[in-house]
Formats: C-alpha cells, sequence, structure tokens
C-alpha cells in the first residue's frame, strides 16, 4: 500500500464497461502518466456482470497507479460514486465517466483551474448539448431550474458529474450521513469557491448506455427529496382544498334536500364522505409534515460549513504547491 497522497485521485464508475474499456484504458493512461504528478486512477467496478473486472485486474499488472474496487451487487452510478469517495485518497479528486463522453483531456485543465483560481470545486459544464436530443435538453433544463429552486443555489447549469473538488469537499462530503447522495446537488449546496470550465461532451464510445428510464427516475427522485419535502405536504394542501371543496358540496346537497328533491340517504351519503374525506387528507398532511420533520433530521446535514478562520492558517486549504 501507498503511504504518501497522490495528488491526484481519478474516480471511475464502472457498470458492464467490457466494450469501452479497452479504449478507455489506452486513452487514460499515457494522459495520466503525462499529467508528470503522483495520481491513482480508482474504477468502482458497480457489480458488472461483464467482464469489466477481469479486464482490470488484467489491465492492473503493468499499471500500479490502476485501482480496482469491486461492489459486491448494482448500487447505483452515484452510490459507486460514494464509495470512490471514501477510498479515494488524492489531495484532489476527479469523476469521470468510462464512456468517455467527458474527454479525459479537459482533467489537465480542471486540476490547472483548481491551483490557479485556488477554488475547491472546479465544475466541468457542457458547452454545447447539440449532440443530445430536443427531449433530453428539455427535461434537463426542467431538472436544473428546479433544482436551483430547492437547493436555493445558482447550480452550474449543464454540469453533470464531471468535476474536481479538493480534499476539503472530499472530507465534507463523507462527513454527511444521508444515503442516496445526489453529488451535482450535494456539492453545490456545501457551497465551496468554485469555478467552471467549459467541454463539448463526445458521443458515448462504445456500448449503450448504463442509465436505465429507471435509473433515471431514481435520479430524479431523490434529487427532489434531498432537498424538499413538498411532496409530502402535498397531502396538507389537497386536504384543504378537498375540505373547501366538501364544504361546498354539504351545503349545496343540503340545499337541495331543503328544496325537497332530494333522494332519501343522498345527503347524509355525501356529508360522510366528503367531510371523513377531507379529514383523511388532513390528517395524511400533518403526518407527512411530522414525517417531513423526522426525515430532515436524519440527513443530519451541517448547519454551517466555516471557509475560513483567521485563527488557522490562511493558506491552509491550498494545495497548489
Ligand atoms: N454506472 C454505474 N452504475 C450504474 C449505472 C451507470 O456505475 O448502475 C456508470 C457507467 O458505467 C458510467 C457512468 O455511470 O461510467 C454514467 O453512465 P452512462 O454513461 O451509461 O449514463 P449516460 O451518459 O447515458 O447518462
Ligand atoms: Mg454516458
Amino acid at each position: 500500500m501507498q503511504t504518501t497522497r497522490p495528488v491526484l485521485s481519478v474516480v471511475v464508475p464502472m457498470y458492464d464497461e467490457e466494450d469501452v474499456l479497452p479504449i478507455f484504458l489506452e486513452r487514460m493512461h499515457p494522459l495520466l502518466d503525462g499529467l508528470g504528478l503522483g495520481y491513482e486512477l480508482v474504477v468502482v467496478d458497480d457489480g458488472s456482470r461483464d467482464r469489466t473486472a477481469a479486464l482490470l485486474t488484467s489491465a492492473s499488472a503493468d499499471w500500479p497507479e490502476l485501482r480496482l474496487v469491486r461492489l459486491l451487487r448494482n448500487s447505483g452510478h452515484q452510490a459507486a460514486l460514494s464509495a470512490g469517495f471514501q477510498l479515494a485518497r488524492g489531495e484532489y479528486l476527479v469523476t469521470i465517466d468510462a464512456d468517455l463522453q467527458d474527454p479525459p483531456e479537459v482533467i489537465a485543465e480542471l486540476l490547472a483551474t483548481a491551483r490557479k483560481d485556488d477554488v475547491d470545486v472546479v465544475y466541468g459544464v457542457r458547452s454545447d448539448r447539440s449532440s443530445d436530443s430536443w427531449a433530453k435538453r428539455t427535461t434537463a433544463r426542467l431538472y436544473y431550474r428546479l433544482m436551483c429552486r430547492l437547493v436555493g443555489r445558482d447550480l452550474p447549469f449543464d454540469a453533470g458529474d464531471f468535476r474536481l473538488v479538493s480534499r476539503r469537499v472530499v472530507d465534507a462530503v463523507n462527513q454527511l450521513p444521508e444515503d442516496g447522495r445526489v453529488f451535482r446537488l450535494v456539492i453545490p449546496w456545501l457551497g465551496f469557491p468554485s469555478a467552471e470550465v467549459k467541454y463539448v461532451r463526445a458521443e458515448r464510445a462504445a456500448g449503450s448506455t448504463k442509465y436505465t428510464v429507471s435509473k433515471m427516475f431514481r435520479l430524479a427522485f431523490d434529487s427532489l427529496t434531498a432537498f424538499s419535502a413538498a411532496p409530502l405536504r402535498l397531502a396538507t394542501w389537497l386536504g384543504l382544498l378537498g375540505g373547501l371543496l366538501s364544504v361546498g358540496v354539504v351545503l349545496a346537497a343540503l340545499a337541495i334536500k331543503l328544496t325537497g328533491r332530494s333522494i332519501p340517504g343522498w345527503t347524509s351519503t355525501v356529508l360522510a364522505v366528503g367531510t371523513i374525506g377531507a379529514l383523511q387528507l388532513l390528517c395524511l398532511g400533518l403526518l407527512g409534515e411530522y414525517v417531513a420533520r423526522l426525515f430532515q433530521a436524519s440527513q443530519r446535514r451541517p448547519q454551517f460549513m466555516i471557509g475560513y478562520d483567521s485563527l488557522e492558517d490562511p493558506g491552509h486549504h491550498s494545495y497548489a504547491e
């Protein structure tokens, strides 16, 4: 085991990527060696069922910086990233997809920007999404709009999970006890000084997408529930609305009864259904409020993050040497 910290950890989650793996390794190896610094390439094999792990094991024979971590089962992209965050030892950490959509050549630029601007986060931002379909662009825009609202911060638009973070950020993320982390929301939320580097996102180099529709929904739901209890509170509003409606219906039913044109039993049925329905929704809403509080408490997010304290060495977080 290496005892000194490498300068750079490159974390790559992989799920059934045997098609793209040879091209990936071929492009990555000279590139990382050429950076001229201590690095490790941490590949998190997210329970692949194909030859991904076998190929990696044989590649690591003449590539000591290649480190393979295998998860026992397919845990999802974000969970694989979490594993990478916990295991990486570098002073800087870059996360990148295996499919070469994010050009590895940009890694050097991310690192240079972090050092030059002395920032803790450098986002890779897609300067051009014309290669994506209209549907993908529209849903992505909606997603980012909504998430900006929820997180209450300007999120870098069109930033995926290609980014560089400093050790400070890695430690801060690892201390968050919450499950179902969505990195692209949690990292901006922490609020470390950041910069952006624009790049053109390429097509997948080989193989097919590992993001099934159900995994995309998972990400959307995780994003929504991680920063908002609005869905839980929906019942409260529905209850209030239902309550108002049923008052109207009950009054109407009574009026009809007074005119004597009502069928026997109809008024009492409408009354019972209306009030019980509204009461149930209101109680559900009330429960939702408590569950929301419990949920927020269980996330145990830090109340604040200290960016600078004059007692400490002001340059303590700079790894720029
Ligand atoms: N991935 C993963 N676990 C999964 C799904 C995907 O580790 O369950 C990895 C995948 O191998 C790739 C990255 O996450 O390195 C992004 O996936 P993909 O490129 O298929 O997503 P897309 O670009 O199509 O949104
Ligand atoms: Mg991809």
